[in-house]
């Protein structure tokens, strides 16, 4: 499967705030945003206006960029949350992204960012409901249970007490002695990042 190859910050750059996607880095003085706070390349420094189009652009981009997703992926999962006609596109869409299985290991404190936990599923450290499951893009349903595998355990552990600060969402309950978590209820809007603004992606996926 295709994949991003290059510097993950030159993500965070380019949309010109931090994504998170390096985990315990991106908390110190050696993040890039930190030092560089403009986008990379030749023109990164440049002052645009930005029209609609790439406001809209922009924000697609920085969500799918955050869950580490391909175009094509992301563009699935619109069309799936626009089929949801109970639930407002924009907020079934974040619903979507934030049930994928490397998302809540992430969110659970179990990996220090979504690249780790993929990293962690596609080697065969993570079960649900006691089968292992090696696709970070499972779709977990309410109650499932994410745990650890028995043999795992060690490298886990290590990972959580490197991690000490990783709090989990109030929709998600976890139990760190037992290394596992599960989705307790869909997260509501007010649940989710704030900086988010989903109506500019639902905008930018109608035109
Ligand atoms: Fe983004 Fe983290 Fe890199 Fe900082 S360290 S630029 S937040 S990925």
């Amino acid at each position: 499967m295709a994949r991003y190859t290059d510097s993950v910050c030159k993500l965070c750059r380019n949309e010109g705030e931090k994504l998170f996607l390096k985990g315990s880095r991106c908390f110190t003085t050696k993040c890039a945003i930190e030092r560089r706070r403009y986008g990379s390349g030749q023109h990164g420094q440049d002052r645009k206006k930005q029209s609609e189009f790439a406001v809209q652009l922009r924000e697609k981009q920085k969500l799918r960029r955050t869950f580490g997703m391909l175009e094509g992926q992301f563009s699935s999962y619109f069309e799936k949350a626009a089929r949801q006609k109970k639930v407002p596109t924009g907020l079934r869409l974040l619903q979507l992204l934030e049930s994928r299985l490397d998302n809540i290991v992430y969110r659970a404190g179990l990996a220090p960012s979504r690249a780790q936990a993929r990293q962690l599923i596609l080697h065969g450290h993570i079960n649900v409901d006691g089968k292992k499951v090696t696709v970070g893009s499972y779709q977990l349903k309410l109650g499932q249970v994410v745990s650890v595998r028995d043999n795992s355990k060690k490298l886990i552990k290590a990972i959580v007490e490197a991690n000490p600060t990783a709090t989990c969402p109030p929709w998600m309950s976890r139990d760190m002695d037992a290394l596992s978590a599960s989705i307790s209820s869909l997260p509501v809007r007010e649940d989710l990042d704030q900086s988010i603004k989903e109506a500019l992606i639902v905008e930018h996926y109608s035109r």
